[in-house]
């Protein structure tokens, strides 16, 4: 049986006393990727944060465990977090023009992990520097240290970040819609790149992403997001193939990429955090909503191997 890289175990997050992450649990075993997916305010990205613990008190209010290996991301001393980000995990953000600091070369990018948390020296740095981009389909990697970020173009910039990520070579990657800013052409390329990069270190991953069909190809596993909890969890093929919760099959029938022949929106919006209803925060979208949904939060129970939180599958 594999280890788990990564355990959520009834993990919320407030901000300003408000359930942004709601007892939300989760595993994720080494070795394997996960694509968390739902639409805008599902509390992706904030998990996604707070697993690289980004999110920490006095900001936010935390409650549960967030394991990865064998430290709670929730309590540990950010003196602890700050030696695990970088060597065990590493964060490629959405929009990497802005997550790369305008000022400093790629050589200085790439080399401030090295030296940092390898201890390498100046022309060590260079020479490990040259490897990862080279590793990232970077031509003449040489020449592109000098580089500032504003003279790449966004893939490659997305490619450093991918190279600074991978820097230390870390256990679990975290990649927040990696490609949405990027053209449709150069998404795939990145997106395969990731995972390459991923498989060929025996990493696992965590991948924020809007794209359905896109889930299917790279992840492992699959969990669905609605305001804050997770509805839907399991193998990504099934899940998304097989779709058994309310909220996944209306994602699903309203998804362009699965080429249904009419699109099937679901209706309503997402509820502001200030304002959840109670029971299934699903319950005022839900076609199969009845009294007991809008009194109660259904439980999240495992059939097979998918976890599902609905009263009435
Ligand atoms: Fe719909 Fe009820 Fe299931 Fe919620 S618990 S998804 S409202 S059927």
């Amino acid at each position: 049986m594999s280890t788990d890289l990564m355990s959520v175990e009834h993990f919320t997050l407030r901000r300003k006393g408000v359930a942004v992450l709601d007892d939300v649990s989760l595993r994720l075993p080494a070795g394997q990727t996960l694509a968390l997916i739902g639409e805008s305010g599902a509390g992706k990205s904030t998990l996604a944060f707070a697993a690289m613990g980004l999110l920490r008190p006095p900001e936010v209010a935390l409650e549960g465990r967030l394991m990865v290996g064998d430290t709670d991301i929730a309590s540990a001393p950010e003196s602890k977090l700050r030696g695990l980000r970088g060597t065990r995990m590493g964060m490629i953000f959405q929009d990497a023009s802005a997550a790369l600091n305008p000022c400093f070369t790629v050589l200085d990018h790439l080399s401030e992990p090295l030296r940092r948390h390898r201890g390498l020296s100046r022309s060590a740095c260079r020479t490990r520097a040259v490897e990862l981009l080279d590793s990232v389909g970077i031509a003449d990697p040489q020449a592109r240290l000098s580089a500032f970020p504003h003279e790449l173009s966004g893939g490659m910039q997305q490619r450093v970040m991918i190279a600074i990520a991978m820097a230390c070579e870390p256990e679990l990657l975290i990649a927040d819609e990696p490609t949405s800013a990027l053209d449709v052409t150069i998404q795939a390329q990145i997106m395969s790149l990731l995972l390459e990069r991923v498989r060929a270190l025996g990493a696992s991953a965590i991948f924020v992403l809007h794209d359905l069909a896109l889930a299917t190809q790279v992840a492992d596993r699959v969990a669905v997001m609605y305001a804050g909890q997770i509805v839907e969890e399991g193998p990504a093929f099934k899940v998304l193939n097989h779709p058994a919760h309310p909220y996944t099959r209306g994602l699903r029938a309203s998804a362009i990429e699965f080429g249904a022949e009419r699109l099937e929106p679901i209706a309503g919006v997402v509820p502001p955090l200030s304002a959840m209803p109670g029971g299934c925060r699903f319950a005022p979208r839900c076609a199969y909503a009845t009294a007991q949904c809008s009194a109660q939060r259904p439980p999240q129970v495992t059939h097979g191997e998918v976890t599902l939180a609905c009263w009435h599958l």
